[in-house]
């Protein structure tokens, strides 16, 4: 379907059906019809779009919770950052040992 706005669907169809009306009824009451189901279409448009606007915020609500989720992963790296390796055996210790509590070099 192309991309025409909810509005203009609904401006044509009132339009058309609002100049059928003045006109002549009795001979443009196809136009009448045709100008409230323009209305209608644009109205299911309408809804429609507004869904999609919701299911937007969701997935944008979505990303900022998986930033946040990437922002946890950050912090366990850091955590990870906070351990540091013996210079003599190579084990692994935390920033705050003072002493490598396998060999028992001093760091
Ligand atoms: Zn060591």
């Amino acid at each position: 379907m192309a991309k025409i706005h909810w509005i203009i669907y609904i401006a044509v169809g009132l339009l058309v059906s609002v100049l059928s009306k003045r006109l002549n009824y009795d001979k443009l009451i196809f136009f009448f019809y045709a100008g409230l189901a323009f209305i209608l279409v644009g109205v299911v448009k309408l809804v429609y779009s507004l869904r999609k606007k919701d299911e937007r915020r969701q997935t944008a609500q979505n990303k900022r919770q998986s930033a946040f989720g990437r922002q946890q992963n950050n912090l366990q790296q850091k955590a990870v950052h906070h351990l540091k390796r013996c210079p003599r055996c190579g084990n692994i210790a935390r920033i705050n040992d003072r002493f490598c509590n396998k060999c028992g070099s001093r760091f």
